[in-house]
Formats: structure tokens, sequence, C-alpha cells
């Protein structure tokens, strides 16, 4: 019998609606292809959920995330919403969500499709055939770290202070994401860190040395995260798997997925303990496009590819839409953002429309 996936729909705001649209129109078609069958709720989050019942993440948006079985979630911002207090605010919806359903684990894969090599700003040989995963911790470090604030000394100057923290077992979890995730690969995983100054961060590289003991056929290394930052420029294509800390992750994940140069292809998972997950595109609202059907959906149907393949286990029907995206590439359809000369310049519903024939 077919798995029956339970998956609430959060598109948010700005171009939100259009690319969710577009990855629901893609797991319709391959549940009608029989690959699985379909239990869809969709609910207001962000700004949306704001104008809906006065919060960003409103408690009938926060249950329905909780009840499913994973999270398909479009965007969130809103300018005109930004003189809100800050708990207020679209964006706290997103980071509500991680909180609540303790979703530790970010998964970004940064890679190039053959046709878009010459839209990253680095040469194309460079990045070409680039396919790499950074695994972020999302819950811990210097971000959520107590004690914090600022105070003010015995001579009257401020000092801001914040803590960085983490306990073995937050790294132990996220490490055996990244193992894991390399089993399915290439086999490598780059832990990184900065265990030269930061205690904090030799813990993190003695647990993962101890935990890569339990994956022998994955090779672990190291590399201190001044000089990833640098080899991620120089040469992108020797990583596999990139696992790291909350504020490491955060800066390395926008620098790998700027590597491809288009904001528009990249996918992302945030995961919990048992494979439960959100997922969404890198990119935010885009509110200078939005209602214009000009938005590239790809990024959020490779994300709902994400989706089959680490919170359901199906990998083929995953396979299926990132086939259906490359022949679709291949074939020269492009949105504003990933157009290149000799394209076929295509709006948000026309590359849904592709992607679906592409499908078959
Ligand atoms: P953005 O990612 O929304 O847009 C940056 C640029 O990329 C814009 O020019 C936009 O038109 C373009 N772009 C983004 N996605 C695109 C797509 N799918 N197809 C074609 N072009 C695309 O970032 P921003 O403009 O800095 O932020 C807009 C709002 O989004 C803000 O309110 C911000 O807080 C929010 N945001 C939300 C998330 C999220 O929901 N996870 C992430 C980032 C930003």
């Amino acid at each position: 019998m077919n798995k029956t996936l339970n998956i609430a729909v959060l598109p948010g705001d700005g171009i939100g609606t259009e690319i969710t649209a577009q990855a629901v129109r893609v797991l319709r078609r391959l549940s009608e292809q029989g690959h699985f069958s379909l239990t869809l709720q969709e609910a207001p989050v962000g700004g949306a959920g704001y104008r809906a019942s006065g919060h960003p993440l409103p408690e009938s948006t926060l249950k329905l995330a909780k009840d499913a079985n994973a999270i398909l979630f479009g965007a969130v911002g809103d300018f005109s919403l930004d003189t809100l207090p800050r708990e207020l605010r679209p964006e706290q919806a997103i980071l509500g969500l991680r909180k609540e359903l303790q979703l530790f684990a970010n998964l970004r894969p940064a890679m190039i499709y053959p046709e878009l090599a010459g839209a990253s700003t680095l040469k194309p040989e460079v990045v070409s055939g680039l396919d790499i995963m950074i695994i972020r911790e999302l819950t811990g470090d210097i971000y959520f770290g107590k004690p914090r604030g600022v105070r003010v000394l015995e001579n009257g100057e401020r000092e801001g202070f914040d803590t960085m923290v983490y306990r073995e077992s937050e790294i132990v979890r996220i490490g055996h994401v990244a193992f894991q995730a390399a089993q399915k690969r290439n086999r490598r995983v780059c832990s990184v860190d900065k265990a030269n100054v930061l205690e904090t961060t030799q813990l993190w590289r003695d647990v993962m040395t101890e935990l890569g003991k339990q994956y022998p056929d994955v090779e672990l290394s190291h590399m201190y995260v001044d000089n990833a930052a640098m080899q991620l420029l120089k040469n992108p294509k020797q990583f596999d798997v990139m696992v790291t800390g909350n504020m490491f992750g955060d800066i390395l994940s926008d620098e790998a997925s700027m590597l491809t140069g288009s904001i528009g292809m990249l996918p992302s998972a945030s995961l919990d303990a048992n494979n439960k997950g959100l997922y969404e595109p890198i990119h935010g609202s885009a509110p200078d496009i939005a209602g214009k059907n000009l938005a590239n959906p790809l990024a959020t149907m490779l994300s709902a590819a994400m989706m089959l393949r680490y919170s359901f286990g199906l990998a083929q029907a995953a396979d299926a839409i990132e086939a259906a995206v490359r022949k679709t590439l291949a074939a020269g359809y492009a949105t504003g953002d990933i157009y290149r000369e000799g394209c076929k310049r295509v709006g948000t519903v026309e590359m849904g429309d592709a992607v679906l024939a592409a499908l078959g």
C-alpha cells in the first residue's frame, strides 16, 4: 500500500504563495503517478499569519505544523510590517517553528547545474560540477547561549557579551546527521571549527573525532573556519559534506550558496531527531517581484524533493523531481533570475508547466 504523506503547506508572504503552489503541483503529479498518497493542509504564516490572527506563527498554524509529518514552507517577510515589535515581525515565525519543532539540523546543498555554471561569480572551471552539502547545527551555539546582554561597567562604558556553548549531546546528534548524509553521498565529512582558539570548538573537534570511529566508511577531516571560508572560494569541489556549528554554519552556508550564483535554485531542509523536517527555499519573500509571475519556483520544488528523500525515505520520487528539473533546465527554460542568451524566458507558472511535462 502507498505511504500517505501528511504535509503542512505554509506559503507565507510575497512570492511564497506563488512558488509553493508550483511545488504542490509537482507533489500532486507524483501522487497521481502512484508514488504516494497525499494529505495537504495549508495555513498562514509570517505576515500572512499576523494579518489573519495577530501573530506571525498563529496557534492553529503551529498545531498543524506539529501534527504534520513534514512542512513545506515558502518564505516570510513583509517590509510593511517591519515597524512592528520584533516578536511580531514575520521572520519570527521561522525562528518559532525551529524552536517549537526542535529542528536542530539544517541541510543546505549547494550544487551547480551545468547550464548555470556561468551564473556564478567564480570561474566556470572552479564551480562546474560543484555538489556540496553544508550541515549547520541550528538550535545551539552563541546564538542561544546564556548569559548574554549589554552591561554598563564601573567606568560607565558599555560592554556587550554572548556565550558560545555546546553540550556533547548536541555535537553528537548533528555529527550523526553529517556522517549519515555522507554515507548517501561521497563518504567524506569535513568538520569545521576554530579549535585553535575556542574551547567550545575544541570539544566539537574531539567529539567529532570520537564519533567518526563509528563510521569507518566515512573519511573525516577537520578545518578551521577561516581556512574553510577561503577554501570554499579557492577550491570548493574538494568538499562533500561540511558540518559545523550554528554561527560558522550561518556564514559558510550563505557563502557556499552564492558560489552557485542562483538564489532561486537552492533548497534547504531543517530536521529534528526523527527526520521530521521543514523544507524551504533559501531565499526570502522577494517583495520586489511578488505577484508578477516572475519568481523561480525550482528551489521550492527541490525542497519538496529533499522532503521526499529525508523525511519520507522516497528516494525514487525525489530523484524524479530532480531529474525533471535538470531536464527542464537542459531544455532551456529559464525564469528571469537564471536567464541566459538563447533561453526560453518563462514565468513561475510556465516553469511549473515545464517541470510537470518533464515529470511525464
Ligand atoms: P530575498 O531572498 O527575498 O530577495 C533577494 C533578491 O533575490 C531579490 O532581488 C529577489 O527578487 C531575488 N529573488 C529571491 N528569490 C527569488 C526567486 N525565487 N526567483 C527569482 N528571484 C528571486 O531577500 P531580501 O530582499 O533581502 O528579503 C525580502 C524579505 O524576505 C525580507 O522581509 C526578509 O526578512 C525575508 N527573508 C525571509 C527568509 C525566509 O523566509 N526564510 C529568508 C531570507 C529573507
